[in-house]
């Protein structure tokens, strides 16, 4: 018998909730039955080497969601909400996409009201990297048991930092997501880092995403290496000769290995990167900052030069408040993330 108690939050002790993710660039569409304890039970995925038309990912999302809820799979109850995690900016408030830059046709998109229709019942929206802070908070590096030897201490203020195709970032603040004025709060791979830098996928120069995403990584080290036939060499032999494919982490493994090409690669991450976390840090001064995405792979590669890169940008007093780890989730943050917010009001 499904019993609930009513406290300002509907506190169920049966049923289940649905995480979706979407990413816009085609690459990450996944739904995800889970439980109340945020453990995920089931999950559809349909991976597109395409960047696909609205119509499209809302057609896949039709068909993962009747997969994932046929009614074999509740039999302890009904699915109570949904949390979607989206690769763009979103107004969560409203409910509403506000446009995703690696994608056409999302602007202002009612998504909320669109999926509260095809589920009946509440789902909550947000921005993919603010959903994987959450989920870094309550069930992964950031949580009180998550580091290695069960670190004891809940941070109070973490930011998340997504370094995938582009760079999102969410912030969490004593439990809750910190959205800002107009939910645009984290979008930091659009801080501008760079004069006359190199041009973002919003248009714009100079910024973050367009020096240290995993796409901006892969692509930098495929254009410098055109000159350099060794480094030419060495991109085919860890690639099977398919460069196009290089991956973030494979740049930093070069690098590490002593190419040179690969090094004025990630030397530009680690000084962009440390800049823009360096002057959060001054801003916002979390106790952790997670790292997450395909560049996060890289591991110690990526974290020890950048922990030293901040702690020579910052005042020691400043610096050393701050520690710098790799996500827990790793690749299945987002719809990690979708869950968590599902969970949150259930
Ligand atoms: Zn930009």
């Amino acid at each position: 018998m499904e019993r609930q108690i009513t406290t300002g939050k509907l506190l169920a002790t049966q049923g289940y909730v649905s995480g979706v993710e979407i990413s816009g660039s085609g690459s990450r569409q996944s739904v995800a039955l889970a439980d109340l304890d945020g453990n995920i039970l089931y999950k559809a995925r349909r991976p597109l080497e395409y960047v696909p038309d609205t119509q499209t990912v809302l057609r896949l999302l039709d068909e993962m969601l009747a997969e994932v809820t046929a009614p074999e799979r509740l039999r302890d109850g009904r699915i109570l909400r949904a949390g979607v995690a989206v690769g763009g900016l979103v107004d969560s408030s409203q409910g509403v996409v506000r446009t995703m830059h690696h994608a056409q046709g999302w602007n202002n998109f009612p998504l909320q009201d669109y999926l509260v229709e095809k589920l009946d019942v509440p789902c909550i929206i947000d921005n993919n990297a603010n959903a994987a802070a959450l989920a870094e908070v309550e069930s992964g590096a950031a949580s009180p048991s998550g580091e290695e030897g069960g670190h004891k201490k809940a941070e109070r203020v973490v930011l998340y930092i997504g370094l995938g195709r582009g760079i999102g970032g969410g912030l969490v603040a004593n439990g809750k997501i910190y959205h800002g004025t107009t939910c645009t709060a984290g979008e930091i791979g659009h801080m501008q880092v760079k004069e006359h830098g190199p041009k973002c996928s919003c248009g714009a120069f100079g910024h973050l995403e367009a020096i240290a995403s995993a796409q901006a990584i892969s692509r930098t080290m495929i254009g410098l290496s055109v000159e350099y036939p060794e480094t030419e060499a060495a991109i085919r032999r860890v690639t099977g000769a398919r460069a196009e494919r290089i991956t973030a982490e494979q740049v930093f493994q070069l690098a590490a290995g002593g190419d040179p090409i690969a090094q004025r690669v990630i030397e530009d991450v680690y000084t962009y990167l440390g800049i823009a976390i360096a002057n959060i840090v001054y801003l916002i001064n979390p106790g952790l900052i997670v790292l997450g995405g395909q560049v996060a792979l890289a591991g110690e590669l990526l974290i020890a030069p950048l922990q030293a890169r901040v702690d020579d940008l910052c005042l020691p007093v400043v610096g050393q408040s701050v520690r710098i780890v790799q996500s827990k989730h790793g690749s299945e943050a987002n719809i990690v993330g979708a869950v968590t917010l599902a969970l949150q009001d259930v």
